[in-house]
């Protein structure tokens, strides 16, 4: 078929991967699964994703003849995080290959101030912003949003890094620095009673399915539990999955769709940020879904058809992070637990080295 964008990749197909870490490594497996082969690219020797995947290129995110060859030999390509430079998969489009979720999407994404506007666009609640394009901006952006706030990096920001808490004795001087980007969005701190997400599935032929709510608990920035299904009314759960649906179908994805939001006291629900690709809030999926979200995210850049998202346990989901991992024995020897580990050599402390999955019958006590 000549219409790239409508490219059904049955089983048998190689799907290319940009990135190494293990949103890419869990796709992989689940590629196998299902008789895909997957081509890991990524700048990085010996990444979590390489040990599982079939083909590996080891090379810069800007070298265009290596993506070029990459682009040669696989039927899709998709993204397994957000700060991939849009270059990498506008190269291999180029060799006729479709990329999903769209450069788009990576574009919105990887730019705090891009996807702010491209969600107040698509009507869906947000927390109180305003851009800050450079440090001679940020006293009259505190005025308007007032203290406390959080000041954002508009790109490279993950695991809460490029953040700063602006409290009513901040040195704004200092603010800029610390946060480290060339610039800027400024938060309102929502407060809210708990944090939860949504992921979209979305196929080809714009099929619709949802995990979530989850419930999310964040400790230092990074998340540390998720906990399904998350303790809020059925209508703030069907507030959260209708603003999941409205950004995935208004950014046309193809794939998976992350939304993180905040759940405040009166059962409002606002956005905090989006992300077109596996979600740490979705490992759980895994080991207690007919279909996992990795591959659910498979089935939809493939284009066949999505599964089943019926759960089958309630779970709760810890990141294991650093020397957490230490533990591994007490989890193989748990029964209910289901422990995944990365494949990563070295535990720095706060990177995610696994989780573990606690998997209880559906509706038992909390
Ligand atoms: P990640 O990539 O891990 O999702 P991130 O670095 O992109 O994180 P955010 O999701 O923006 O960062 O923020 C991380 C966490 O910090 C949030 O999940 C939330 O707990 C807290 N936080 C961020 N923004 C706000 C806000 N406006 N009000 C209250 N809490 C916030
Ligand atoms: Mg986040």
């Amino acid at each position: 078929m000549n219409d790239v964008t409508k490219r059904v990749v049955p089983p048998g197909g190689t799907i290319g991967i940009l990135g190494g870490g293990q949103l890419g490594r869990m796709t992989a497996m689940a590629a196998a699964r299902l008789g895909y082969r997957s081509h890991i690219y990524c700048p990085d020797e010996d990444t979590p994703a390489a040990q599982v995947a079939d083909k590996v290129t080891v090379a810069s995110y800007f070298d265009r003849d290596a993506l070029a060859a990459f682009g040669d030999v696989i039927d899709v390509v998709t993204y397994e995080f957000e700060n991939v430079p849009t270059l990498s998969p506008q190269y291999v489009w180029a060799r006729g290959v479709p990329v999903r979720p769209s450069t788009k999407a990576l574009d919105i994404s990887q730019n705090r101030m891009a996807e702010k506007y491209f969600l107040k666009d698509c009507g869906v609640p947000m927390v109180k912003w305003i851009g800050v394009p450079a440090p001679v901006n940020l006293a009259e952006a505190v005025e308007k949003i007032g203290r406390p706030s959080i000041l954002k990096s508009a790109r490279g920001g993950y695991d809460g890094k490029g953040q700063v808490r602006i409290g009513p004795d901040t040195d704004l001087d200092a603010v800029w620095q610390e946060m480290g980007g060339e610039n800027g969005v400024l938060e309102a701190v929502a407060d809210f009673v708990c944090e939860v997400s949504v992921i979209v599935a979305r196929g080809l032929d714009g099929t619709v399915v949802h995990y979530g709510p989850m419930e999310n608990r964040h400790a230092h920035g990074i998340l540390d539990t998720t906990t399904v299904p998350a303790r809020v009314d059925e209508a703030v759960a069907a507030e959260a999955r209708r603003i999941a649906e409205v950004v995935a179908v208004e950014l046309d994805v193809v794939g998976l769709l992350a939304v993180e939001m905040f759940v405040l006291a009166d059962g409002k629900v606002l956005v905090n940020e989006i992300a077109p690709r596996p979600h740490n809030s979705g490992h759980w999926t895994i080991d207690a879904c007919m279909t996992s979200q990795f591959e659910q995210h498979v089935r939809a850049i493939c284009g066949v058809p999505l599964g089943s998202t019926e759960r089958f346990f309630d779970a709760e989901m810890r990141n294991l992070l650093g020397d957490a991992i230490d533990d591994w024995e007490r989890y193989l020897a748990t029964p209910n637990a289901r422990l995944h580990l990365y494949g990563k050599r070295e535990a720095r402390p706060g990177r995610k080295m696994g989780h573990v999955t606690f998997l209880t019958p559906m509706g038992g006590e909390p």
